[in-house]
């Protein structure tokens, strides 16, 4: 294949030029990111896993109705999107309490929060991410009001089909992390849902056992974290029963001896 132009490389994907104006290529890489990028490491087939995983899901999400940037997934690890221009916030949604919220709130992991509640971030490596509110984002211009309301309310409308979904196939939905981004038609632009949605960027515990099938597992040095992220897209109904590439966690457990 002819050589592609190379818009953007980030830490889990790279976006390429598309084959029409308004379209980009999104390639999954296996690399892993944590902690603002101060861990860094490689999960084998985690690219394959979240292009799977996520195709599944903006698909479903496009199905009811909330606009997204996926177009088709062209191979094992690339998507066709449309181009957007990425709104500098990530949203986080949380329906129970884990990760920064505990510490910073001094809530111990795994308490229900009484309402869901939803978080802004400003999108900055050089300053790791900052929480912010909507005050801060208007005065700063990163989203107008309409904007932000189009968001919350898209967020909320994932997170109410993610929760269901999720626990149709036995995973709570811990929290997770959205970003939106800008569609253009000519002088007017409405925000749609971008990015991944991915055990990469969402919480994801066993209802029965409270076991991690998300990124913390390579966060927190438990390993098996192929395992994990196989083991959401096979209960999602993603992976063909019986290959033998499927290590399911009770494998993983023999394995480890434990
Ligand atoms: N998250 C993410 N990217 C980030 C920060 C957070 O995808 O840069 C996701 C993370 O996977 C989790 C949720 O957002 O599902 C909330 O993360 P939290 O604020 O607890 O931060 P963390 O503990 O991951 O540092």
């Amino acid at each position: 294949m002819a050589r592609r132009r190379q818009i953007y490389e980030g830490k889990a994907k790279i976006l390429y030029e598309g084959p029409e104006p308004g379209t980009l290529i999104q390639y999954f890489k296996d690399d892993a990111t944590a902690f603002n990028a101060q861990k860094k490491g490689t999960i084998s087939g985690k690219g394959v896993l979240n292009n799977r995983i996520s195709e599944h899901i903006f698909t479903m999400l496009g199905a009811i109705g909330v606009p997204t940037h996926f177009i088709r997934r062209l191979n094992m690890r690339e998507q066709l999107i449309r181009q957007v221009e990425i709104v500098p916030i990530e949203v986080v949604i949380r329906n129970v309490a884990a990760g920064s919220i505990s510490k910073r709130l001094g809530i111990e992991e795994g308490t229900q929060l009484p309402r869901t509640i939803i978080e802004y971030y400003y999108k900055d490596d050089a300053l790791g991410d900052p929480m912010v509110s909507d005050e801060h984002i208007a005065c700063f211009g990163w989203a107008s009001q309409d904007e932000m309301h189009d968001i919350a309310d898209m967020a909320i409308r994932v997170n109410d089909f993610l929760t269901g979904l999720f626990a149709g196939v036995g995973i709570k939905l811990i929290d997770f992390k959205l970003e939106f981004g800008r569609l253009w038609e000519n002088d007017f632009s409405r925000v749609i849902l971008a990015d991944e949605i991915s055990p990469d960027g969402c919480r994801l515990w066993d209802s029965q056992t409270n076991e991690k099938l998300d990124k913390d597992r390579f966060r927190r040095d438990l390993g098996g974290e192929v395992e994990a992220y196989q083991e959401v897209a096979r209960r999602l109904g993603l992976m063909p029963e019986g290959e033998n590439a499927v290590l399911d966690m009770e494998t993983h457990r023999r394995k480890r001896g434990r």
